[in-house]
């Protein structure tokens, strides 16, 4: 996977597209919160779920399946008692949720990713792979191996995501004039 605190970009990055103020800040903590659901998994892991079993690491909790239902309950929670429509916040809240498997197959570690689960439990990853996998282990993270990790996120992650958000704040503010 890439780092915890880089999943999370990618709901901030997108943040600005969103273009009513009512519940912002909740919407905008749930979206991050998706972005790094789907490593719920790894409590399976580390509890013997092999790593290819349907609920194993990059199993169903990165399927294109569980961004779905996850992210249209939460839309559902948020819009239900409020003027609020479905539609954006759900779109919002699922590209959040799916980023998470489509960032984790691009990186160059582990098993694949199962996206099509549980319809089938086969592992893909991109064609090309060029982040560099982050490390459970703390220890090997501040060891050296995180500061390559590091580098490949920013360069891949951070600044196309960092592209969007610009371009967002730019398309709001020239709608408004
Ligand atoms: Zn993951």
């Amino acid at each position: 996977m890439p780092t915890i605190f880089t999943h999370p970009v990618v709901a901030l990055g997108l943040s600005p597209c969103l273009s009513f103020r009512e519940k912002r800040k909740q919407i905008i903590f749930i979206a991050i919160f998706l972005t790094i659901l789907p490593d719920i998994d790894v409590i399976g892991l580390r509890l013997g779920v092999p790593y290819l079993h349907l609920f194993g690491h990059r199993g169903f909790t990165h399927s294109i399946t569980f961004a779905i239902i996850v992210s249209l309950l939460m839309a559902w929670f948020v819009v239900k008692n409020s003027s609020l429509s479905l539609k954006p916040i759900w779109l919002y809240f699922f590209l959040s949720a799916v980023s998470h498997g489509l960032l984790d197959a691009m990186t160059n570690g582990g098993h694949g990713i199962a996206f099509f689960s549980p319809f089938s439990n086969e592992r893909f990853f991109f064609y090309t792979q060029p982040i560099d996998v982050s490390t459970l282990s703390i220890k090997r993270f501040f060891n050296g191996q995180g500061y390559k990790v590091i580098i490949s996120e920013i360069f891949w992650i951070w600044i196309p995501f960092f592209i969007i958000f610009s371009f967002c704040l730019l398309w709001k503010k020239h709608s408004r004039q």
